[in-house]
């Protein structure tokens, strides 16, 4: 299958005898953005901006890896590129963002990736702006989390993203750049800190690919 032949609705079940949604072999729960958006900034509040950034980042890495990985173990993809483009699509399809990518190149040999693309709509700048004026950094955490989670998981070695552009910092939308842990200079320490642990397990689990 092609990336944009994926359905989320196909792939979501409602057990409602049991309580149960689950995508595949993960669980699912649904909130409300508005609740999110209230424990974002309950977090900022008593950890700050830099605590709770992490926290964020954190929490997106292991969703987007997560998804991830049931997409790779329950779909078969054309090719390797459909099945890395499936993860704006599957972002998408959550609700969370619209996801277009725009420039891709993958050297798996070398490990190096560039992959670019534009967000909008993302709940997480929503919710940020509902509560902070804008600022002078990007603001899509879980999203930027996400994005690396998945590109990892994919590409089986460290992948920062970052967003150089934002509606946390004023701009009309918001643009994910993702790279190889390399290709990333002081601007990705933050990033690097927040997902170390996660790097580690990636280099643990797949030992023989590096
Ligand atoms: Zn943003």
């Amino acid at each position: 299958m092609k990336a944009t032949d994926f359905n989320l609705r196909a792939g979501i079940k409602f057990d409602v005898d049991k309580g149960l949604t689950t995508f595949q072999d993960s669980r699912l729960v649904i909130f409300d953005s508005n609740a999110i958006g209230l424990l974002r900034n309950e977090l900022i509040q008593v950890l700050g901006l830099k605590k709770a950034k992490i926290i964020f980042l954190r929490f997106g890495f292991q969703h987007g890896y997560a998804d991830f990985m049931q997409m790779s173990e329950n779909y078969k993809f054309d090719s390797e590129m459909d099945l890395l483009a499936s993860g704006p699509i599957i972002h998408t399809w959550e609700g969370i963002v619209h996801a277009k990518p725009k420039d891709l190149s993958v050297d798996r040999k070398k490990g190096e990736m560039f992959f670019t693309g534009i967000w909008t709509n993302s709940y997480e700048a929503e919710q940020h702006l509902s509560y902070h004026k804008p600022g002078k950094e990007p603001v899509c955490w879980s999203l930027m989390g996400y994005a690396s989670g998945y590109a990892t998981a994919f590409l089986r070695k460290p992948v920062i993203g970052i967003e150089p552009v934002c509606r946390g910092k004023g701009d009309k939308h918001c643009e994910w750049k993702l790279m190889n842990i390399e290709a990333w200079g002081k601007e990705a320490d933050l990033y690097k800190e927040a997902y170390s642990e996660f790097f580690e397990k990636v280099a643990i689990k797949w030992p023989k690919s590096q």
